[in-house]
Order: structure tokens, then sequence, then C-alpha cells
């Protein structure tokens, strides 16, 4: 799809369809995935507002999914309007024909957890990684995600450009600069926020040092103070 193609919406059986996989693989939810999440540092509680699930018994066009991590796009009152797909085990994914992470093809490319859009006053974050943002979230930050620089348009640069300051937290990895420089060119008021390559990305960063280590990533004490 085309970065100026305008995103159509879905239709009313299309939203169904979606609503009835979401909360099928909410109940799916193995002990194992809870476990994983949990290692990532995912509470209960926020896979739940997040509707994570895994795919027990696929959906017509996720039969190459079944067994893995379910993470919907939800609205702002919480319905997917899409949904990508994790695989959980930890082996060479492009050695058996998939990525670690896909879409259905023909999905158009969205926000994730637009509904931080809505919610933030005038500081928002942007993250790589979907569960990335899930972890800010779970910091009491209002955080989206954007998987990867072609898959920032220029809508979603218009759905951010009122907020005062957009924190980008890409990956510390070429792919990640890359991220960062392209969101910050197209945002006057999109910063970068640095993270050590030696730890890691946003969950890895929570992981190794805790909320202190996330706000200290992009609020640096001596400009807090400043
Ligand atoms: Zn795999």
């Amino acid at each position: 799809m085309s970065e100026h193609e305008p995103l159509q919406p879905l239709s009313d059986s299309q939203r169904e369809a979606l609503e009835e996989a979401t909360t099928s693989y909410q109940a799916a939810l193995t002990a194992d995935a809870a476990r994983w999440l949990v290692a990532r540092g995912i509470s209960r509680e926020a896979a739940v507002t997040f509707r994570l699930g895994v795919v027990g018994d696929p959906h017509p066009g996720h039969g190459k999914f079944r067994g893995f991590l379910a993470i919907p796009y939800l609205d702002r009152n919480g319905k997917p309007l899409m949904i990508r797909f994790r695989c959980l085990q930890e082996h060479d994914h492009r050695a058996l024909f998939h990525g670690k992470y896909m879409t259905l093809e023909g999905d158009a490319p969205r926000m994730f957890n637009v509904g931080a859009v809505h919610e933030a006053a005038d500081e928002i974050h942007i993250c790589e990684g979907e569960l990335d943002a899930v972890i800010l979230r779970m910091l009491g930050l209002y955080a989206v995600a954007i998987p990867g620089a072609k898959l920032w348009f220029a809508r979603h640069r218009r759905m951010l450009a009122g907020f005062s300051r957009v924190y980008v937290w890409g990956d510390p990895d070429d792919a990640g600069a890359e991220f960062v420089s392209k969101v910050t060119r197209s945002l006057r008021t999109a910063k970068g926020v640095r993270l050590s390559p030696q730890i890691g990305d946003v969950t890895d960063t929570y992981l190794a040092g805790g909320r202190d280590a996330i706000f200290d990533a992009f609020k640096p004490k001596e400009l807090v103070a400043a």
C-alpha cells in the first residue's frame, strides 16, 4: 500500500470477525504464553487490557499462525482493527518460512494502541515494538507503536502533529536508527531516545533497570532539574 493511500474503513463484517477472533484468542492464552509475557515484563493485567491472546483455534485465514501470540491493534474503544502475530518459539523463523512477526497480507499498516493519541495530553511516546508500547503504558506513559521505518506514513505524522513532544524509542540498532531518523525528520516535535546497545530495546531496558531506567532514558535528571 502506498504511503498516500487513505486508510479504508473496515466493514461491519470485518470488524465482527476481528472481534470474534480476538475474543477467542484471549480465551486461549496459555499458561506458557502468560509466563512468556511476564518474562518480558508484561503483567497479566496489561495482557488483559491489550487483549493479548494465543491463536488456539485459528480463525479463517489464520491457519499458519496457530500457537502464535495474537497482538490486536485496538481502536480507542478497545475493538480490534487488525491483528499482528508473533511466533513464540525460539527457533530460526526464516528456516520455517515465517517471520518472527507476521500480519495478514492486505492488512493496511496501522498504528498500535491508537487510543493513546486520544488519551495523551501534550506528550506521547512512539515505539517500534507493540510490546514495548505496552511496557511504557504499564509505567503510566502514553505510547503507540509503529513496527519499523517503512511503516511510518504521512497519516501517522498527522496523528501525532498536535503533541508538543513525541519521544521516539527506536531499538539501538541500524533499523532503529533509521526509524528514529525518519520520524524525527518528519515531525519537528519528535526527539529520539537513546537506548544502550549493550542493553537493548525498551523491554530489555525495563527488565534490566525497571521503571527508573525507562524514565532516565527519556528524561535525564539534569534536564528535569534545569
Ligand atoms: Zn517461528
